[in-house]
């Protein structure tokens, strides 16, 4: 785009025209090569010389250097495999589900193995492994969830705890749990596994376990920051891909985004640009790569750039550390990321795209000087560096709603949470908060400790909410259909898309889905039409949703599923067919508000906005929302979730009547709350 152009001040321009790849001499071309090329290779001995003669290792290397798919088989190698004839595990947990599922790939690959025989993966709601694992790789969350199952984790014998630095939760909760299970496991080995940073704090935490350094390759990365900030910095991220593709040499473009929507909008920018005809020299490959990218799609990030074509990876902070792409030679880096942060004073949770850390900055040029020197481009100024981003990410057990962690600590038996060996412990009122949510949802009692609903939520990998309206849907006997919400619930953000030249038909095909009850009832229709179809595709297409984000619907409901009937809730038996439809709506709605009470908002006196009932916070309805059309406006909705982008908004709403509210949670709403809202009715 001529007419734009972000400014970095004087950048060398490299001739577009020479097509000089400079090949590295020595380019390794079998896969044992490749392995053998990688800078944790040379240590390989001393990495099992000192696991041999520790049980906790920390273990500190830069991305790329093979840790990942290396270390667990030099474990393997070495026979923490098989002991007495027995196969034992060697687990290597990450945070995010993409890298688990890539890593085991390329791990089976290596291996000459099937994915899911010797190596496998385990995630939430997805899984390949069998008896013959014995290297797998599963998400944090997974793993914390075995400690239910088998609290000694006698099924492995060695855990690799990777990406220690990214402090999610399950991690830091991992790492707690473990610290005391070793004491009774003395054949258990640990290596906590980070990115160059934080490395000392995993030592002390392990009572000075020793750190192994794995010295990486690092070329040298110019770093340019923009002169003056930039209003739009996705604008301004699409305007330097094209600049450094017409001014600078070969090497591919990483640009870091902080969600799936912001990709497939540069994405469809960057094509449609290309395709204009006659404007470019070398074609632009673009590959996306997030969280919930089907894995056939994984695959292509990872396949070499041909000759005569510039590739641009547009991806969320996923490609910070934990999944390595060879060939970057050029980064771009807005300077943001999406986090879930819970406001322990107002008891709510919301996805907020905030400035990233300088950590973080660091770690997304670090990026570009893999293969050779490389360029970061910094979309925001040098002052904003230097003044405005924080030195660390702050962890999230610090930051994000707690309830989850608290009912799993609980049905493990830790009861004295304000004593838990946390590495940074949460503060005592987002504690609080959490168990007085738990004691709401009717997971614990007045004394505190799990019912036989706590316990029964424990086993649900879903939030508590989830499963309590799955439980009120059981007694309700709409089970089915609250299911079906369930899953397509938590699919619903990537449901719909609107290609630019069918926007209006993609608009009025979503219309014909709209319940005047909200979004909830609108989904369960939708799922319920493409069910009457056989699930099919072209069904989809017609009515632009996408097709992959149903499957996995379907596939999230068919285990929920299978963990009601283990639960004695799912009895297709007595459920009654006989409902009248109003009826049925109607116990639907009860049930999804016997989960999400806490989640309600009243229509404000003036009538413009709405505020939440328990704490008085302006929000708004979510344009997206089936409800937002409604005149006039309902007096009382609850929503699903809260997200801040340029105000607070509710996303997925629904109408309800102040009675349920008094029904679902008589001990949560003082009388003065429930008679407010009450009096709104009239
Ligand atoms: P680290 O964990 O130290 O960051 P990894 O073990 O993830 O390093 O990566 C080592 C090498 O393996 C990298 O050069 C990377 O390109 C390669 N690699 C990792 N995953 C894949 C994959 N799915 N496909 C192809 N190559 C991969
Ligand atoms: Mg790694």
């Amino acid at each position: 785009d001529r007419s734009q152009h972000v400014d970095f001040g004087d950048i060398e321009v490299d001739d577009p025209g020479s097509d000089e790849v400079s090949e590295p001499s020595g380019v390794p071309d079998t896969i044992l090569e490749v392995r053998k090329s990688l800078p944790v290779y040379r240590y390989r001995k001393e990495f099992l010389d000192l696991v041999e003669a520790n049980q906790i290792i920390v273990v500190v290397g830069e991305t790329g250097s093979g840790k990942t798919t290396q270390l667990p088989q030099y474990l393997h190698e070495a026979g923490y495999t098989l002991k007495d004839g027995k196969i034992l595990k060697v687990g290597c947990t990450q945070p995010r589900r993409v890298a688990a599922m890539s890593v085991a790939k390329r791990v089976a690959e290596e291996m000459g193995a099937r994915l899911g025989e010797e190596v496998g993966y385990s995630m939430r709601f997805e899984a390949l492994t069998s008896e013959k694992t014995v290297l797998q790789y599963l998400t944090d969350g997974m793993l914390l969830r075995e400690f239910m199952t088998d609290p000694e984790l006698s099924s492995y014998s060695a855990l690799m705890i990777d990406e220690a630095h990214e402090r999610t939760i399950s991690t830091e909760v991992i790492l707690s749990l473990l610290k005391d299970i070793t004491k009774v496991r003395k054949n258990l080995k640990v290596i906590v596994a980070s990115a160059t940073i934080n490395a000392e704090k995993f030592s002390q935490f392990f009572d000075n376990a020793p750190i192994f350094n794995v010295p990486g390759r690092r070329f040298p990365v110019d770093i340019h920051f923009t002169k003056s900030p930039e209003a739009n910095y996705i604008q301004a991220a699409m305007t330097t891909v094209f600049q450094i593709h017409t001014t600078q040499g070969p090497g591919d473009i990483l640009v870091f985004l902080t969600g799936q929507d912001e990709i497939e909008t540069m994405q469809e920018s960057i094509d449609e640009a290309c395709e204009r005809p006659g404007s470019l020299i070398k074609k632009l490959i673009v590959c996306p790569i997030y969280a919930n990218l089907p894995s056939e799609l994984q695959s292509k990030i990872f396949e070499p750039t041909p000759p005569d074509c510039r590739k641009v990876v547009l991806a969320t902070n996923i490609a910070e550390t934990s999944i390595t792409i060879d060939g970057i030679s050029y980064v771009i880096d807005p300077g943001y990321v999406k986090e879930n942060v819970f406001n322990p004073a107002t008891g709510m949770e919301s996805l907020v795209v905030v400035p990233c850390s300088r950590a973080s900055a660091n770690q997304r040029a670090g990026r570009a000087g893999r293969v050779g020197p490389g360029k970061c481009f910094r979309l925001y100024t040098k002052w904003s560096f230097d003044n405005e981003l924080q030195l660390n990410p702050t962890p999230e057990i610090l930051r994000a709603d707690l309830t989850q962690i608290v009912l799993l600590l609980l049905s493990l038996g830790i009861t004295d949470l304000v004593n838990f060996d946390f590495m940074d412990p949460p503060s005592s009122n987002a504690l609080i908060k959490s168990l007085e949510l738990l004691y709401a949802l009717g997971a614990l009692n007045s004394s505190g400790s799990l019912t036989k609903t706590g316990r029964l939520m424990a086993k649900f990998p879903i939030s508590p909410k989830f499963t309590k309206s799955l439980i009120t849907g059981s007694d309700l006997k709409v089970i089915s259909q609250i299911l079906s919400v369930v899953a397509i619930l938590g699919e619903s953000s990537n449901l719909f898309y609107r290609p630019k030249d069918k926007k209006e038909q993609a608009d009025s095909r979503k219309e014909s889905f709209a319940e005047p009850q909200g979004d909830h009832l609108m989904l369960l229709n939708l799922w319920n039409q493409w069910k009457d179809t056989g699930y099919s595709n072209q069904w989809c297409q017609d009515n632009f949703v996408q097709y992959k984000t149903l499957k996995r619907t379907k596939e999230v409901r068919e285990q929920l599923e299978r963990l009601c009937y283990h639960a004695g809730m799912f009895d297709e038996s007595d459920e009654p067919v006989d409902l009248a439809p109003e009826e049925q709506t109607l116990r639907i709605q009860k049930a999804i508000v016997s989960g999400f009470f806490t989640n309600v908002a009243r229509l404000s006196k003036m009538g413009d906005s709405f505020k939440t009932i328990k704490k008085n916070q302006t929000v708004s309805i979510h344009p997206s929302s089936v409800v937002y059309k409604l005149k006039p406006p309902p007096k009382l909705i609850l929503y699903h979730e809260l997200v801040l982008t340029s105000k607070e908004f509710m996303r997925n709403c629904m109408t309800i009547d102040d009675e349920w509210l008094r029904e679902a949670a008589p001990h949560y709403y003082s009388s003065k709350e429930l008679e407010m809202v009450a009096k709104k009715k009239k």
